[in-house]
C-alpha cells in the first residue's frame, strides 16, 4: 500500500496541534475496543457529559475551543475535546453516526451534544465529506404521517365524533 499508516489528517498538519495527535485509524480502532466501551457504556460519546449537569440546565453558551495555544483551557472540556482518541474524520464513521439524529438525519445541534464551535464545524465538514464518498450512509429520516393533514375530510369527521 501507498498510504502510510499512522499519517495524521489535514486539519492537524495545517494547524497548530491541540492536543496529542491520534490518527484516525487508532481512533477508528479505539471505537471497537474495550476500554472505549468501558468509559462509554454504550452510551454515545457526547452522552455521559450530560450527567454532570443533573438536576440543572446545561450550559447554554457554547465555547469556541476548549483549548488555547495548544493547552486545554478548560476543566470542563466537550466529549471530543476531552477524549484524544475520538477524532472527527469523514472516515470515522462510527463516531460521525453518533452525531447524526436518527429522527430528522440531520446533524445533531451542538447545544444537545455540547461540542466547543471548532469540534463542531470540524463534526459538520467531516460528515458533509462523509456522506458525499458513501462512507456514511445519508439516513431517511423516519416521518410519522398524519393523514389528517393531507385529507381534511377526516378532520372534519373526527371533530363531529368527539
Ligand atoms: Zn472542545
Amino acid at each position: 500500500s501507498t498510504k502510510s499508516e499512522g499519517v495524521t489528517n489535514e486539519e492537524t498538519t495545517t494547524d497548530k496541534p491541540s492536543r496529542p495527535l491520534v490518527d484516525v485509524e487508532t481512533s477508528k480502532r479505539y471505537l471497537k475496543s474495550d476500554s472505549y466501551n468501558k468509559t462509554y457504556l454504550g452510551s454515545l460519546v457526547w452522552q455521559p457529559y450530560r450527567r454532570n449537569h443533573r438536576g440543572h440546565l446545561p450550559p447554554r453558551k457554547i465555547r469556541r475551543s476548549c483549548y488555547i495555544g495548544g493547552k486545554l483551557a478548560t476543566g470542563n472540556p466537550c466529549p471530543i475535546c476531552r477524549d484524544q482518541y475520538l477524532v472527527l474524520h469523514p472516515e470515522n464513521v462510527d463516531l460521525l453516526k453518533q452525531f447524526v439524529s436518527p429522527y430528522t438525519g440531520k446533524v445533531l445541534s451542538n447545544h444537545v451534544t455540547n461540542l466547543c464551535q471548532i469540534q463542531h464545524k470540524k463534526l459538520l465538514v467531516s460528515i458533509e465529506q462523509a456522506w458525499d464518498s458513501g462512507n456514511l450512509a445519508k439516513a431517511v429520516p423516519f416521518k410519522e404521517y398524519n393523514y389528517e393533514d393531507y385529507y381534511p375530510e377526516l378532520r372534519k369527521k373526527k371533530s363531529f365524533e368527539s
